[in-house]
């Protein structure tokens, strides 16, 4: 991968079981991987085409059961060295960050089981979108539904973002 390229950094958060690895791992590999180490978490790097640009995405799976020390968020600062807790991602990052414009996309994954299994509703997840000012994207890992949607989009706020500052 040339160093010189733009590098775009996604972090997935969430509760752990809601498919941070299958996603990464379906947008970094094209697989979907069933059993995954849910303590573990890692980091992944692949070139992309971004719009007919070539730059690379750096994509952090965090694990969730612990607080996540010393990661990048969306943006391009590193290593903000402190801690989060569960709760409300979006604003304890906001706030670790001290920064309210960082990209978010919220996403509701598993969306190629039965509605019967659903733990949030549709309304209630763009409700959240809505309070947070960032796009809700129902994905699947297994189905690929939608996953490069999500990083794509991701990219190009960022993108956005840096070009914007
Ligand atoms: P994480 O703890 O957030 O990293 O969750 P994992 O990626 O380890 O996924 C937890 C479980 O949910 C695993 O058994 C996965 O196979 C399953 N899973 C993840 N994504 C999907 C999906 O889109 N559809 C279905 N049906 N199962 C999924
Ligand atoms: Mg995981």
């Amino acid at each position: 991968v040339k160093q010189d390229l733009p590098l775009h950094k996604v972090i997935m958060v969430g509760s752990g079981g809601v498919g941070k690895s299958a996603l990464t791992l379906q947008y970094m590999y094209g697989d979907f991987v069933e059993e995954y180490d849910p303590t573990k978490a890692d980091s992944y790097r692949k070139k992309v085409t971004l719009d007919g640009q070539d730059c690379q995405i750096d994509i952090l799976d965090t694990a969730g059961q612990e607080e996540y020390a010393a990661v990048s968020f969306f943006i391009m600062r590193e290593h903000v060295g402190r801690y989060l807790r569960r709760g409300d991602f979006r604003e304890q990052i906001s706030r670790v960050l001290d920064d309210d414009s960082v990209p978010f996309i919220l996403v509701g994954n598993k969306a190629d089981l039965a509605n019967s299994h659903r733990k949030v509703t549709k309304e209630e997840a763009t409700a959240k979108a809505a309070e947070w000012g960032c796009p809700y994207i129902e994905t699947s890992a297994k189905t690929r539904l939608n996953v490069d949607e999500v990083y794509t989009e991701l990219m190009r706020k960022i993108r956005a973002r840096k070009e914007s500052q």
